[in-house]
């Protein structure tokens, strides 16, 4: 009988190896982005904050500084993935997840892509701008050569809450 050995035949480049999933890091991860976005408000920075972690380790942690740099490209995921991959001396940040407390928008998840980042883990979903699930699905687009494992709405309630509290308070008259 003729039979074929299957590893003689070609075999389809492996893929990466996913990260394992480590819900306990993974809030652990999110609380200190949950920390970063209120130093952001407190800047008067819409709150976003991202950490980028490797297993239990955290490599870099960024919040947005749009309105302190003046750079419409200060999101806490682009600041996040820089510090990160000059940290590893790489920019190929497949081994690491990212959390970040709000569905990043059409940059940062292009840069997400970009970064061949392993896991995205994210928590409010934003109905505006996302590029995740709501508006786009970029990190799930298979013409693209990456695509992340994605996590979304972990601890998305404080998440979302500190957003709110901002703009409610931005709205409100002074005392
Ligand atoms: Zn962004």
């Amino acid at each position: 009988m003729d039979t074929h050995d299957p590893n003689t035949l070609p075999q389809p480049a492996p893929a990466e190896a996913p990260i394992a999933a480590d819900e306990a890091t993974d809030r652990r991860m999110m609380e200190r982005a949950i920390e970063l976005a209120g130093a952001a408000a407190r800047g008067d920075e819409v709150p976003v904050g991202a950490v980028i972690y490797r297993g239990a380790d955290l490599i870099a942690e960024a919040h947005n500084l749009r309105e302190c740099a003046s750079d419409p490209t200060a999101h806490a995921e682009i600041l996040a993935l820089r510090l990160a991959a000059g940290e590893l001396g790489t920019w190929r940040l497949s081994d690491c997840s990212m959390a970040v407390t709000l569905e990043p928008c059409v940059m940062c998840a292009g840069a997400v892509v970009n970064s061949r980042l392993g896991r995205l883990v994210y928590g409010a979903a934003d109905p505006k701008a996302g590029a995740v699930e709501s508006l786009y699905q970029i990190c799930a687009d298979t013409r693209l050569n990456h695509r992340p494992l994605v996590v979304g709405g972990l601890m998305a309630d404080p998440c979302g809450q500190i957003l709110r509290d901002f703009f409610k308070e931005r709205r409100s008259p002074g005392p």
